[in-house]
């Protein structure tokens, strides 16, 4: 039976959430212990507690204090389902961790190894800024181990890089029952190669990676400066480059600009195709808009399409998740989408540069470049000195708005002249070198973190 409090407090719930997010999230909960100190409330599985845990606790607070109940903490626990809610469970479930569904036994589990069903050619939007790095990943997806052979896809952080490699990936075990795909982090790679040399299974891992059909690796610039890794990634590299075995790499540089990077594994990557991605122009930004809208069974007008395409230009992840918040305030609140809650809802989280301070931003870019904040802020004008005290002006501009004669001041110069060439000698390189605009995105990516 569920309590009166627990009736009231979902009837009142109900109103306010929409109804898909009522049947999802809320409707199976019950209440399990009720005191002055803590609430309990029991949930039928452990993806529903992450959500409420996560997304909607605020939900909880503010109805069970109008219900006169203030409790100092809030607790989710699973509890059995009822069994009426039993057949809820593996619908969810199978929705929102598709790969682990349908793939328990444990064959069809090595053969699409870290595969994620969400990235597909499909649901990827193809504009200028990747159409290349595209066409190459389709031909690949239809004729692996031929043309491009290792691929390469280089471009900053959120621009898709996993969600093509991925789709690849999905694409070759959908037409190749049986293929062996796997795909790992760089991460990964290094993690479970540790773990291999403390277990004595060297050979086990080098047999498994060397069976693959298509070997996916994400993000190897985390190989920088790990010896006996690049050593490991070269054989396995050559094992199946010569079975003429497909090999798919993504990085946020070029393989030159991979500090460390073994010579060797440099002439290796040169040897099939480096595709660089861009950020998706204008057109492009409101076409994924509107693809994610539409997946998320929202109709966003062409103002607010345009708003967020408009004000979020730096990358489809940012893009992507400047969406989502918007969704779940319209979402939690029954309100249709318009620009004024856009601008309410970005404005917010755009600023950001809350408690970002100049002297944060000189360190972070010092930091990233390996030089003394000293330097940054000397007289020396060697290259590798000049440019990161060049980045750093222009982050100074870009995240905290400051005007010229204060960057200049910051950085220690008198002449605020210098800080307007800086800012735009770095906003026109960045145009050109994705390797700066990465540096870029991970100095900004790390002071936000
Ligand atoms: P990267 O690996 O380059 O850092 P991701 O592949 O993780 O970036 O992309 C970030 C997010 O943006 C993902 O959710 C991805 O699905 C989405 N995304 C990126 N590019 C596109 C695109 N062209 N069309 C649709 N979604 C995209
Ligand atoms: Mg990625």
């Amino acid at each position: 039976m569920t309590s009166p409090l627990w009736q009231a407090v979902l009837g009142e719930i109900e109103l306010s959430v929409s109804r898909a997010n009522y049947m999802t999230w809320f409707k199976n909960t019950s209440l399990v212990q009720q005191s002055d100190e803590l609430i309990i409330i029991g949930v039928p599985n452990i993806f529903i507690k992450q959500q409420l845990e996560k997304k909607f606790n605020d939900i909880f607070i503010t109805t069970l204090k109008n219900n006169g109940i203030t409790p100092n903490r809030i607790e989710y626990k699973i509890v059995a389902p009822e069994a009426k809610n039993l057949e809820i469970e593996p619908i969810l479930s199978e929705k929102i961790e598709p790969n682990r569904m349908s793939n328990n036994s444990s064959i069809s589990q090595a053969y699409r190894q870290g595969l994620n069903e969400r990235y597909s050619f499909d649901n990827f939007v193809v504009g200028a800024a990747n159409e290349l790095a595209f066409a190459a990943c389709q031909s690949i997806a239809a004729v692996p181990g031929n043309k491009y052979n290792p691929l390469f896809l280089y471009g900053g952080v959120g621009i898709g890089k996993t969600h093509l490699v991925q789709a690849v990936g999905n694409e070759l075990v959908r037409n190749n029952p049986g293929f062996k795909v796997l795909y790992i982090t760089t991460e990964q790679f290094v993690q479970e190669f540790v773990e291999s040399l403390r277990t004595r299974k060297t050979n086990e891992f080098a047999t498994h990676y060397r069976s693959a059909d298509v070997l996916i690796v994400d993000d190897i610039q985390f190989i920088a400066g790990k010896e006996k890794i690049q050593e490991e990634f070269f054989h396995t590299f050559n094992s199946l480059h010569q079975a003429n075995k497909q090999i798919i790499i993504s990085s946020d540089r070029l393989p030159k600009d991979i500090p460390t990077l073994e010579e060797r594994l440099l002439s290796r990557f040169a040897w099939g195709m480096s595709i660089d991605m861009q950020n998706p122009d204008f057109e492009t930004r409101c076409a994924i808009i509107q693809i994610k809208a539409q997946t998320n069974d929202v109709f966003l007008p062409n103002d607010v399409v345009d708003y967020l395409a408009t004000n979020i230009n730096t990358n489809v992840r940012e893009l992507e998740g400047a969406l989502n918040q918007l969704l779940a305030f319209c979402e939690m609140r029954s309100l249709e989408p318009n620009v004024d809650i856009a601008v309410s809802v970005l404005g917010n989280s755009h600023n950001r540069p809350k408690h970002l301070s100049a002297k944060q931003i000189i360190e972070r870019t010092a930091k990233h470049f390996q030089v003394p904040v000293e330097d940054i802020l000397g007289p020396k004008r060697d290259k590798d000195i000049v440019i990161p005290r060049q980045i750093a002006m222009y982050i100074l501009r870009s995240e905290l708005h400051l005007s010229f004669p204060k960057i200049a001041r910051e950085l220690g110069r008198k002449d605020h002249t210098t800080a307007i060439h800086s800012v735009e000698k770095i906003q026109k390189a960045a145009q050109l070198d994705s390797s700066l605009r990465s540096a870029i995105s991970e100095i900004k990516e790390r002071l936000y973190a």
